[in-house]
C-alpha cells in the first residue's frame, strides 16, 4: 500500500513540476512547513519579519495517512523553503520528498538531530521514533536548525529580530520544563495507556511508560489478542484511565474498555483526548505542549 502512495506521488509531482502554467494566480509565501508543530515554529521565529509560513497539513490530520493533492504539490514547488519533521512521519510523502531532495530546499529537522538522542525502535527504517517534538530538549536543538535554515535562505533578513524570537521561543521551552519538573514531583504517573506511541519521548522525560496499541506509526494494525494482553495488564497493574488521541481513531480503546468491563474491572476515558500529531486550530506549539501536560496531570 506504501509503495503505490509512494508512486502516485512521484506521479503527480513530475506532472506539477512540469506545469508551469500552475505558478498563476498562487499566493505568495516564503516558507512551508509540513506539520502544525513545525509550522507553529516557523512562524514564531519569523514574528515582526516579511517572511510568511504556510503549513501543508491541516490542523487534526494524522500525518502518517496523509495522501497529498495536486495542489499540496503546488505548494511545495512554490515554497521557498520546506520545513519537515521527517524520520518518517510524512509517511510516504517523506520518501517522495528524499528523492527530490536536491531540487528542493528541505529541512528534515528529525533527520538532522543527532541519532543518539533519538529513540530506537528498529534496526532497519524507520529506525527511530519521529515524535521527538514531545523532547524539549530536542526541541530547543530544532528550533535552532529551522533558525539556522531562515537565516541562510533568506540573506535579507533582520537577524537580530529572529535571534531575539530563537531566544524567546526557547525561553518558553524553558519555562515548560520548569513545569514538566513541577507536575513530576506532584505526581506518581506509571503507565499511560493510549492508541499510538506519539508520547513515548514525554514519556522517557517524564519517568513514565506508554501502553499503547498501534506503535510509533497509525498505520501498523493491531490484533484483538494485543488489545486483551492490554486488558489483562491494566487489571494486573489497576490502571483505570485510558487517553484518546484527537488524530486516532478510538475504536480499538473502546473495545479495550468493553473487554475490562467483561472481566468487572471499570475504565474510564479521560475527558479531553491527548494532542499527538497535529496541534488544535489557532493553538501554537508552546500551548499544545501546556495542553498535553493539563490532560494527563491533572
Ligand atoms: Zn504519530
Amino acid at each position: 500500500m506504501k509503495k503505490i502512495i509512494t508512486l502516485v506521488f512521484l506521479f503527480l509531482l513530475l506532472f506539477v513540476w512540469n506545469w508551469s502554467l500552475q505558478e498563476q494566480g498562487s499566493e505568495k509565501f516564503n516558507i512551508l512547513a509540513t506539520t502544525t508543530h513545525m509550522g507553529s515554529v516557523a512562524s514564531d521565529l519569523v514574528q515582526g519579519t516579511d517572511l510568511t509560513v504556510k503549513t501543508l497539513f491541516p490542523p487534526g490530520v494524522d500525518p502518517h495517512l496523509y495522501t497529498l493533492s495536486a495542489a499540496d504539490l503546488e505548494l511545495i514547488k512554490s515554497a521557498d523553503l520546506i520545513i519537515a519533521n521527517g524520520l518518517h512521519l510524512e509517511a510516504s510523502m517523506y520518501e517522495g520528498l528524499k528523492l527530490i531532495d536536491d531540487q528542493l530546499n528541505i529541512l528534515f529537522v528529525g533527520d538532522s538531530l543527532s541519532e543518539q538522542n533519538l529513540i530506537q525502535v528498529a534496526t532497519v527504517d524507520p529506525k527511530y521514533d519521529p515524535h521527538f517534538w514531545f523532547d524539549l530538549d530536542l526541541m530547543t536543538t530544532a528550533s535552532e536548525l529551522i533558525f539556522e535554515s531562515i537565516i541562510n535562505q533568506f540573506s535579507s533578513i533582520d537577524a537580530t529580530l529572529l535571534s531575539a524570537n530563537l531566544d524567546d521561543f526557547q525561553m518558553q521551552l524553558n519555562d515548560l520544563k520548569s513545569l514538566q519538573i513541577e507536575m513530576q514531583t506532584n505526581a506518581d504517573l506509571k503507565y499511560l495507556v493510549t492508541t499510538h506511541d506519539a508520547f513515548s519521548y514525554l514519556a522517557r522525560v517524564m519517568g513514565f511508560e506508554v501502553k499503547s496499541l498501534i506503535g510509533i506509526t497509525t498505520e501498523a494494525d493491531f490484533s484483538l489478542k494485543e488489545i486483551r494482553d492490554l486488558a489483562d495488564f491494566m487489571v494486573e497493574n489497576q490502571i483505570s484511565d485510558i487517553y484518546t488521541e484527537s488524530t486516532v481513531n478510538s475504536k480499538p480503546l473502546v473495545k479495550l474498555q468493553e473487554i475490562l468491563a467483561q472481566q468487572g474491572f471499570e475504565a474510564n476515558f479521560v475527558s479531553q483526548p491527548l494532542l499527538g500529531d497535529s496541534l488544535q486550530a489557532g493553538q501554537t506549539f508552546i500551548d499544545y505542549i501546556r495542553y498535553n501536560l493539563m490532560v494527563i496531570y491533572e
